[in-house]
C-alpha cells in the first residue's frame, strides 16, 4: 500500500526575507507573511507572522522603533507572532471585531485543535492560545500619519468580519492581508463560519480603484506590481462575482445545494487562470459558503426539517437491504466507474449502521485514496487523508 500524504504548510522552519521596494520589507512563511514599512519617525508593522520564534528574528532585522502594528485580521498566522515585538511598546491597531475572534478561539480551543488537525494535516494538540490583543480598535476608515508616510486603514468583511486593508499613498502600495492568496480566494472553508463573498469583492474593487502600483497579499507573503497587480485584482474580483452570482441565481431558482455544488463553475478563462488555481480552497467550498450565508439549513425536503440521527436512518436502510456484500459490490463497481464520491455515500449505509464493519472500512480507505490521487486542493486533500488514517487506526485497534 503506497503511503498517502496530506499537504502540510505549517511548521516550515525558515522564513524568506525580501526588500521589494524602498522602505518596505517582508518576511514570508509558507502560509502567510508580514511586512514592515520604514518612515522617518519609526516603523509600521503590518501583520506579525504565525510563530514567535520567526517573529523574534524579524524583530532583530527591523531597524528603528516599531510605533504601530496593524493586524489585517485575527487569523493565527497574522497575529501569532505579536509577542516578539512588544519591547518597542507599539500601538496595536485592529478592527473592532478582532478581540471577539480571539475570545472565540480561546472558547473553542478543543474544537479548533481538532479542525486544525484535519485541515492542515498536523497532530491534534489542544493549546490555550496566548494572544496579544489590540490596544486600539476601529470600524470603517482610519488614517495614521507617521513621519513621511500616511497609512489609510479600511475595515471590511471579507475572509473574516475583522479584515483591515492598508494603503500607503506615498508608496502607492496596498497591503491587503488575505483578500488575495496564491490561488482561488479562500471564500469557502468546510470547517469555518461563512465568509463574506460580496463584501470581499467590493473591498477588492476599492483597492483596484486606487490603481496601486504595489500589492502585498497573503499577509505580504506574495507581492505583485504594476499591470500584473491590477490584473490579479481584476481576476479575483471577476471570479468572486461569477461564483457568487451563480449561487444567488440557483437559490432563487430553488436548486438543491447538492446539485448546485456540481453545476456551478467558473468560466473557462478564470477556471484556467494560473492565479486562481484551487490550491487551498475550491469552487465547491465557495458555493457551500455563499449558500450558507444566504440560506437557512432547510433544503425543502420534509425528511430533513427535523431529521432523526443519521446512524438510525442508515440502520433502517441496512436492515432492508439485509446484505453488506451487495452494498460493497455496488460501491466497488461505482469506484471502478470513477464514481468514488457516490460509492463513498453508499458505503456510509453499512458503516453508520455497523461501525464494526471492517470490510466496509477497508473499501472506504480505497475510495478515499482514489479521491486523494486526483486532489491537489489542500483542504479537501487533507480531509481525505485524515479519514484514511482514522479508518486505518480503527481497523488496527480491532486486530
Ligand atoms: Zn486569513
Amino acid at each position: 500500500m503506497n503511503e498517502i500524504k496530506g499537504t502540510r504548510i505549517l511548521g516550515a522552519p525558515n522564513a524568506g526575507f525580501t526588500n521589494p521596494m524602498k522602505d518596505v520589507y517582508t518576511a514570508k512563511l509558507p502560509i502567510a507573511g508580514c511586512a514592515w514599512v520604514e518612515t522617518t519617525d519609526g516603523v509600521v508593522l503590518i501583520d506579525t507572522i504565525a510563530r514567535v520564534s520567526v517573529a523574534k528574528e524579524i524583530f532583530k532585522r527591523i531597524k528603528g522603533t516599531i510605533k504601530y502594528i496593524i493586524y489585517t485580521h485575527g487569523h493565527g498566522d497574522h497575529v501569532g507572532g505579536a509577542a516578539a515585538y512588544l519591547k518597542d511598546n507599539p500601538e496595536i491597531i485592529a478592527s473592532k471585531y478582532l478581540p471577539d475572534r480571539l475570545d472565540k478561539y480561546k472558547m473553542l480551543a478543543p474544537h479548533r485543535a481538532h479542525i486544525t488537525a484535519v485541515q492542515f494535516n498536523v497532530p491534534e494538540i489542544v493549546r490555550t492560545p496566548e494572544f496579544v490583543y489590540p490596544t486600539k480598535t476601529f470600524l470603517g476608515d482610519m488614517t495614521l500619519k507617521l513621519g513621511d508616510k500616511t497609512f489609510e486603514l479600511h475595515s471590511v468583511r471579507a475572509e473574516t468580519d475583522d479584515a483591515v486593508w492598508v494603503y500607503v499613498p506615498e508608496l502607492k502600495a496596498a497591503f491587503i492581508g488575505d483578500l488575495i492568496i496564491a490561488g482561488l480566494p479562500n471564500i469557502g472553508n468546510p470547517w469555518k463560519p461563512t465568509r463574506f463573498a460580496l463584501d470581499w469583492a467590493k473591498a477588492l474593487k476599492d483597492v483596484r480603484a486606487l490603481n496601486p502600483e504595489h500589492v502585498f497579499c497573503n499577509g505580504a507573503g506574495y507581492y505583485y506590481k504594476g499591470e500584473k497587480a491590477l490584473k490579479i485584482l481584476d481576476y479575483n474580483i471577476e471570479a468572486i462575482y461569477s461564483l457568487h452570482d451563480q449561487v444567488v441565481e440557483h437559490i432563487n431558482k430553488g436548486t438543491h445545494i447538492t446539485e448546485m455544488i456540481h453545476e456551478i463553475k467558473l468560466p473557462d478563462h478564470l477556471a484556467n487562470n494560473p492565479y486562481l488555481r484551487p490550491l487551498y480552497s475550491r469552487p465547491e467550498f465557495f458555493v457551500f459558503n455563499v449558500y450558507r450565508w444566504y440560506h437557512g439549513y432547510f433544503d425543502d425536503n420534509p425528511a430533513h426539517l427535523l431529521p432523526r440521527p443519521e446512524n438510525e436512518v442508515m440502520g433502517e436502510l441496512y436492515k432492508l437491504i439485509g446484505d453488506s456484500e451487495i452494498i460493497l459490490k455496488r460501491a466497488k463497481e461505482l469506484s471502478d466507474q470513477d464514481q468514488a464520491q457516490l460509492a463513498l455515500e453508499i458505503l456510509d449505509v453499512p458503516i453508520q449502521a455497523d461501525p464494526e464493519n471492517i470490510e466496509a472500512r477497508k473499501l472506504r480507505i480505497e475510495l478515499l485514496k482514489n479521491l486523494v490521487a486526483e486532489d491537489y486542493c489542500l483542504m479537501s486533500r487533507n480531509a481525505w487523508v485524515y479519514f484514511i488514517d482514522k479508518d486505518k487506526e480503527f481497523i488496527n485497534s480491532r486486530k
